[in-house]
């Protein structure tokens, strides 16, 4: 199978499953049996996630994921954003979607999914990403709201989520670039209220991880370690939700801290709001064309 035709299936799989995930009533489910659910759902059709579904409740705008047995419940008062990788031998698509229950919310949600179809509108070959950046700060500000900005969509390469290139969820002067047809873009707007600071900061809870460097640690264990999570995961990102079927979860605990420590593995912080505000999100893959853009996702 065509490189092409990879991604078409991976985002054919991950828009099915954010919509499964949106249409699902969450309230009274804990964060654990959301992620092992979404996740199965990705391996039902066919595909594997590209990391760990996230599942990000009110301030925290991103990277947040499930602990094995995690005993989080979603309320109805919560914004919950559900954000969904998945790959086909290594060709990623990436997408998102906010729920909440509580229809206040509904207005900020529609802001970001609005920002975003005008980005994807304007998106194609040689479409300049600082102008991408305008037309989502422009379409969120004009509803008297923010736009994270510190938050960006990225590129995607085969096996790496984040391939080098940001596009802009503000208008910024100096550095841009522009899309090149047939390569792979994330955009995503994060959105909050006009009294959040339009910011985030790492938090302190860490629940996923990724090898960044194999270099031995020269302890057999933690290399054994080491050598597994490269088998099963190459440089995608992970979850200790993942390994404790064959690692006991302390276990797997203690070498993971060990292989944070050595920088052989990374450990992504969450990011929450500055001022603790509610973020919502929308994300599509996009792939550029001459005329216009192919959505993987949509
Ligand atoms: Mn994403
Ligand atoms: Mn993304």
């Amino acid at each position: 199978m065509d490189i092409f035709d990879n991604y078409v299936k991976a985002g054919k799989i991950a828009s099915q499953v954010r919509e499964y995930a949106r249409t699902q009533d969450h309230t009274g489910r804990c964060l654990s049996e959301i992620c092992n659910d979404i996740e199965q759902e990705i391996f039902k059709k066919g595909g594997e996630p590209a990391f760990p579904v996230n599942v990000s409740l009110n301030d925290i705008a991103a990277h947040y994921t499930a602990v094995p047995n995690d005993p989080i419940i979603v309320k109805n008062t919560d914004v919950l954003k559900i954000d969904v990788g998945v790959h086909i031998d290594g060709y990623i698509a990436d997408t998102a979607v906010t729920v909440s229950y509580d229809t206040k919310y509904q207005n900020l949600i529609d802001i970001a999914e609005r920002a975003l179809d005008e980005a994807i509108g304007i998106s194609r070959s040689n479409t300049r990403v600082s102008e991408i950046g305008r037309i989502i700060e422009k379409t969120i500000t004009k509803y008297g709201c923010k736009p994270i900005q510190n938050l960006s969509g990225h590129s995607l390469e085969r096996y790496t989520i984040h391939a080098g290139k940001s596009i802009p969820n503000i208008w910024t002067i100096g550095h841009s670039f522009n899309l090149s047809v047939n390569n792979v873009y994330a955009i995503e707007p994060f959105v909050t209220t006009s009294d959040g600071q339009g910011v985030v900061y790492e938090g302190k809870i860490k629940n996923i991880f990724g090898i960044g460097s194999r270099k031995r640690t020269k302890e057999q264990k933690t290399d054994d370690f080491l050598e597994y999570l490269w088998n099963k995961f190459k440089t995608l990102p992970f979850a200790l939700r993942w390994i404790v079927n064959e690692y006991e979860e302390k276990e797997a605990l203690y070498l993971l801290e060990i292989l944070v420590k050595k920088k052989n593995v990374h450990a992504y912080p969450i990011l929450v709001e500055g001022a603790n505000r509610i973020v919502v999100q929308a994300e599509h893959t996009i792939i550029p064309q001459e005329s216009n853009t192919l959505t993987i996702t949509k």
